[in-house]
């Protein structure tokens, strides 16, 4: 069985608010090692060793950096176009754009996107920034990177960001209408994205922005369960070590990561 291609971005130079997302990486590995836990994923798949980690992307962690973006579509496209799916953990959710452009050139349509997330991160630009942790979205959609984008859990959308979703068709659900998510319309290769600032500041306190309201670990699950195949690709961003307590959202993220690697090795 041919393994999952495991990336770390450390990036936080994209970040509005706070730095801290850079050491990420680390410590979603560090807590996917820790002897807290095994390698299991809660159906008894060992999914860790069918992780290849290739360690982290080489980028210079500049705000607003082509450069940096570019560096990132070019690791994510090598391992895609040796037939490899791709989970990447951030990392501020400003790498999901140019993660995107690579796996937009290798599926293009149909490319069906599913974005968990407090935040629809739509904007055009953010402090003039366009390549902001607030806009990954706005960049591929204007890009034709993928042919849907579903957001669930979004509890922050302003009247910008709700011109935006209606100028693209972006399909937006809140915390409050889940119900309204139909994983049987969903066509085409799946990417999964997950800022952890989607599930609730209870479960995942480690990120920048604490937007009370938000999903359980057990939602979020559900909705990682009901996804049809193939799962070509994910990414869990967002973490900062540096607002984590005790470790537990690291513990959430890397959580997220053995479930998803195993959703990915069962929906090829
Ligand atoms: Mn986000
Ligand atoms: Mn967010």
């Amino acid at each position: 069985m041919s393994p999952i291609s495991l990336l770390g971005i450390p990036i936080d130079a994209n970040s509005s608010h706070l730095v801290g997302t850079a050491d990420g990486p680390a410590a979603i590995r560090a807590a996917l090692h820790s002897g807290s836990g095994n390698h299991s994923t809660e159906s008894s798949m060992v999914v860790v060793p069918h992780l290849d980690d290739l360690g982290d992307v080489a980028v210079a962690n500049e705000a607003g950096s082509t450069a940096d973006a570019d560096a990132i579509t070019a690791a994510v496209r090598v391992e895609l176009e040796r037939g490899r799916q791709v989970l990447s953990v951030g990392g501020d959710h400003s790498v999901t754009y140019p993660v995107l452009r690579a796996f937009g050139e290798r599926f293009g349509d149909p490319l069906t996107v599913v974005h968990i997330d407090a935040h629809p991160d739509l904007y055009d630009d953010l402090g003039g920034n366009r390549l902001s942790h607030a806009s990954p979205f706005a960049r591929a959609m204007e890009d034709g990177c993928m042919s849907r984008l579903v957001q669930l859990g979004i509890r922050t959308a302003t009247p910008h960001q709700r011109e935006q979703a209606e100028r693209w068709g972006v399909e937006m659900i809140g915390p409050r209408e889940l119900d309204r998510f139909d994983p049987s319309t969903l066509d085409g290769p799946i990417y999964l994205s997950v800022d952890l600032d989607g599930l609730d500041p209870s479960v995942a306190p480690g990120v920048s922005h604490h937007e009370p309201g938000g999903l359980t670990f057990r939602e979020v699950l559900d909705v990682l369960d009901a996804l049809p195949g193939p799962l070509v690709g994910a990414d869990v961003v967002e973490l900062n070590p540096s607002r984590d307590l005790v470790d537990m959202t690291a513990m959430v993220a890397a959580k997220l990561v053995k479930e998803i690697a195993g959703a990915m090795l069962t929906r090829r």
